[in-house]
């Protein structure tokens, strides 16, 4: 009897310790794509999107979140990208100003600061995709004058100065098609990161090619970050960091906050996924045929056949397993979250959506992390590296 009473007091405790520290760290998730997937379908992250989206203001609440970077993203073959992304922008400012008891926007660590202690969700911005300059090197003075913090070099499609990691590794993108790039970073390439670093814009690496990579490396006088990536090593995909680029990362005081994407994760989940795929081939085609993307596809996929879709995520200890990794090669310092929530049709279980950030917290400290490195990879390492990059 005895036992079990000290059983349950223990289990007690450890849960409302895992709670109370998740809620005192300062949590930041350094990529989101609520703006440019959501307003898309017809909805609004203003109202509860359970079962419709990942993201909505209340569940970001009950996730902890604090700071939010949320991703300005459109395709690299639109026309007038900047333009898009600055109405993206706009739908940001917008939800901003219809809710300023809850949401404010953050472009400085001390605005950062005031968010967390008025306790409302600090909204930063990111711009995922050098196409949205246009090759104009004053957009991107717009841009970080607008808010944009961060900038990833390319998206899967190269610009005209930087090579991606889809084009570099030759591998056909969605659409099948492949390209002559010339990797690696350009002149004017290098005067966008010259220009970053001014600036005090964070040069992100997720998305572009090693010869990308070693060039920003070679270039970049402040820490970089790689917003939404996973390590090669555990997951071979053609845009999971290397081990040297992480300690590369790692040795300039940058930061790679993790992509919870499955297919990048666990590279067992791609075989299962084509393997489903491949069995509803002609849903698929017909929905190709209607011109839906395949982010569209796989999504609208994982919803209509949610029981099938459910038994092909990995558990969140494999992403876990990425974290450890990072810290073996590196420290404590160098990890954090960047979800990708709502720009992925699948994340691992249970991390369903926003409002489960706390699991994680949870899970690294049955992992034997102390609360003081918890801390770091929850929040602290980003706020570090913000600063580094605005001094
Ligand atoms: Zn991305």
């Amino acid at each position: 009897m005895r036992i079990i009473f000290i059983v349950i007091v223990f289990i007690l405790t450890s849960c409302q310790s895992y709670k109370k520290l998740h809620e005192k760290a300062i949590v930041v998730d350094t990529h989101n794509d609520v703006l440019s997937t959501v307003p898309m379908r017809g909805l609004n992250w203003e109202t509860d999107l359970r079962g419709k989206a990942h993201s909505d203001i209340q569940r970001f609440k009950q996730g902890g979140v604090d700071i939010q970077i949320f991703s300005i993203w459109c395709d690299g073959r639109k026309e007038n990208a900047y333009q898009y992304a600055n109405i993206e922008i706009d739908s940001l400012y917008a939800m901003i100003n219809r809710n300023p008891d809850k949401l404010m926007l953050v472009k400085t660590p001390a605005e950062l600061k005031a968010a967390v202690q008025q306790k409302k969700l600090g909204c930063m911005i990111g711009v995922e995709g050098g196409h949205m300059l246009e090759d104009r090197l004053d957009y991107l003075d717009s841009f970080y004058n607008r808010g944009s913090r961060y900038l990833t070099l390319t998206h899967n499609v190269s610009t005209s100065w930087a090579s991606s990691a889809m084009d570099e590794t030759r591998t056909p993108d969605p659409d099948g098609e492949t390209k002559n790039i010339t990797p690696g970073l350009n002149d004017f390439g290098k005067q966008v990161v010259r220009r970053m670093n001014e600036l005090g814009m964070m040069v992100d690496v997720s998305h572009v090619g090693d010869k990308t990579f070693w060039d920003v490396i070679d270039v970049s006088t402040k820490p970089v970050i790689a917003s939404h990536s996973c390590a090669y090593t555990l997951c071979p995909v053609f845009r999971n960091l290397k081990d040297d680029q992480i300690k590369a990362i790692a040795k300039i005081g940058g930061v790679i906050f993790l992509n919870f994407f499955s297919g990048f994760v666990d590279s067992n989940y791609l075989t299962r996924i084509q393997d489903f795929n491949k069995k509803h081939k002609t849903e698929r085609d017909s929905l190709r045929n209607l011109k839906w993307s395949s982010y569209e596809i796989d999504e609208w996929m994982s919803k209509t056949y949610s029981a099938e879709a459910e038994v092909l995520r990995p558990h969140m200890n494999q992403l876990l397993d990425h974290l450890d990794y990072i810290v073996k090669l590196s420290s404590a310092d160098h990890v954090g979250l960047g979800s990708d929530f709502d720009g992925v049709s699948s994340t691992p279980r249970p991390l369903d959506d926003v409002s489960t950030f706390p699991l994680i917290t949870k899970a690294l400290l049955e992992r034997g992390y102390s609360k003081k490195d918890i801390r770091k990879i929850l929040g602290e390492n980003f706020i570090r590296v913000f600063n580094a990059n605005m001094n």
